[in-house]
C-alpha cells in the first residue's frame, strides 16, 4: 500500500433523487480526498446528505455522477467503486464495510450473537472448516469485548452498547481496510459512548483502518477525527484538520455549530451563533451560497454563484466569499 498516495479520491460525486417536485440534490458536487489510516469526521446537520455520501462511498447507493477512487490492495493503481460490476462488488465488498447508528433495527432479532457474527463469514463462503470459523468468531466476540459468555444471547436481551459491539463485529468478520461509522454512538447512552469510540480508536491502531464517522455532533467528530468535513445541504462548505477547525473556523455555519457547543470552563464566555432562517430546500437548488439565508455576512454576491471550496492556508478548505476575512 502507496501511503504518499490518497488511499480514498472522492471526485465531483452528486447523488441525486427523483421526487414529484424535481431532482433532490443530496450530495451535490462533492470532493475530498482520504490518507490510508485515517479518520475523516463528516458532520452536518440532519438532511445535510452525509449519510447518503457514506453510502455512495462503499456504494450501498449507486452515486448520480463522479467518482470514488479506491486504492487497489498491491498499492498500484485505483478501483472506481462507482463503476464496478455486482460481481466486483461482491469482492470490494470485504474491504469496504460500514456500521450504522441503530443496532437493534439493523440485527435480526432471530439471531444469536453467534449466528450474527458468522452470517458475514457463511454469506461470503470464507471458512469450510466449521473449527475454523468457530475461532474466527471467538475471535472476533474478543476484539470487540463481547463475552463468551454471550454467545447464545439475543439482541433484546442485550444492552445498546453490546449491541453495537455485534454490529461492528460483523464489520470487521471481513478483514476491511475501510469502515464507514455512521453515527454509530448517536443512540447510546453517554458512558457507553466513549466505550465503543474508545474501542473504534483501539482498533484503528491495532489494523489500521481507513475510518469516515458520520455524526451531527461536533463534539464527538472531534474526538475520533484526523480531519473533519463540515456538510451543509449537500455540499462541503469546510474541510480541514481537526484542531485547526475548532481554533479557526473560516466558515460561518462552523463558527454556528462550535459556538453551540457548550464550554467546559465556567469563567470563559463565548457568544452563541443562533441561525435564523429555514434551511432552503435541496430540490433544485438555486446557484448560489446555500447558505446565504441564514448567515449574518451574507451579501448580493452571495446569491450568485455557489462559493468553490477554496484552499486558504495548507489543508484548510472553505466554501465562502469572504473566508479570513470575517470575524469568528
Ligand atoms: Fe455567508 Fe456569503 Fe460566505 Fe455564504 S458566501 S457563507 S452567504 S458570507
Amino acid at each position: 500500500m502507496d501511503s504518499s498516495k490518497p488511499y480514498i479520491r472522492v471526485e465531483n460525486l452528486k447523488k441525486y433523487f427523483s421526487t414529484k417536485r424535481g431532482m433532490l440534490h443530496a450530495v451535490d458536487d462533492v470532493s475530498f480526498e482520504i490518507k490510508r489510516g485515517e479518520t475523516l469526521g463528516l458532520v452536518g446537520e440532519s438532511g445535510c446528505g452525509k449519510s447518503t455520501l457514506g453510502r455512495c462511498l462503499i456504494r450501498l447507493l449507486d452515486s448520480t455522477s463522479g467518482n470514488v477512487l479506491l486504492q487497489n490492495k498491491d498499492g498500484e493503481g485505483c478501483t472506481d467503486v462507482t463503476k464496478v460490476s455486482a460481481r466486483e462488488m461482491k469482492e470490494l465488498r470485504k474491504r469496504v464495510q460500514i456500521v450504522f447508528q441503530d443496532p437493534y433495527s439493523c440485527l435480526n432479532p432471530r439471531l444469536s450473537v453467534w449466528e450474527l457474527i458468522a452470517e458475514p463469514l457463511i454469506v461470503n463462503s470464507v471458512y469450510r472448516d466449521k473449527a475454523a470459523m468457530r475461532r474466527r468468531i471467538r475471535e472476533l466476540m474478543d476484539t470487540v469485548g463481547l463475552a463468551e459468555r454471550l454467545e447464545n444471547s439475543y439482541p433484546h436481551e442485550l444492552d445498546g452498547g453490546r449491541r453495537q459491539r455485534i454490529g461492528i463485529a460483523r464489520s470487521l468478520a471481513l478483514n476491511p481496510e475501510f469502515i464507514v461509522l455512521d453515527e454509530p454512538v448517536s443512540a447510546l447512552d453517554v458512558c457507553i459512548q466513549a466505550q465503543i469510540l474508545n474501542l473504534l480508536n483501539s482498533l484503528q491502531k491495532e489494523f489500521n483502518y481507513t475510518y469516515v464517522f458520520i455524526s451531527h455532533n461536533l463534539s464527538v467528530v472531534r474526538h475520533v477525527s484526523d480531519r473533519i468535513a463540515v456538510m451543509y445541504l449537500g455540499q462541503i462548505v469546510e474541510l480541514s484538520e481537526y484542531k485547526e477547525l475548532f481554533t479557526n473556523p473560516l466558515h460561518p455555519y462552523t463558527q454556528a455549530l462550535l459556538s453551540a457547543i457548550p464550554l467546559a470552563k465556567l469563567d470563559v464566555q463565548r457568544e452563541r451563533i443562533i441561525l435564523e432562517g429555514d434551511v432552503p430546500s435541496p430540490i433544485e437548488p438555486p446557484d448560489a451560497c446555500r447558505f446565504a439565508g441564514r448567515c449574518r455576512y451574507a451579501q448580493e454576491v452571495c446569491r450568485h454563484g455557489t462559493p468553490p471550496l477554496t484552499e486558504q492556508s495548507p489543508g484548510h478548505f472553505t466554501a465562502c466569499h469572504f473566508a479570513g476575512k470575517l470575524e469568528g
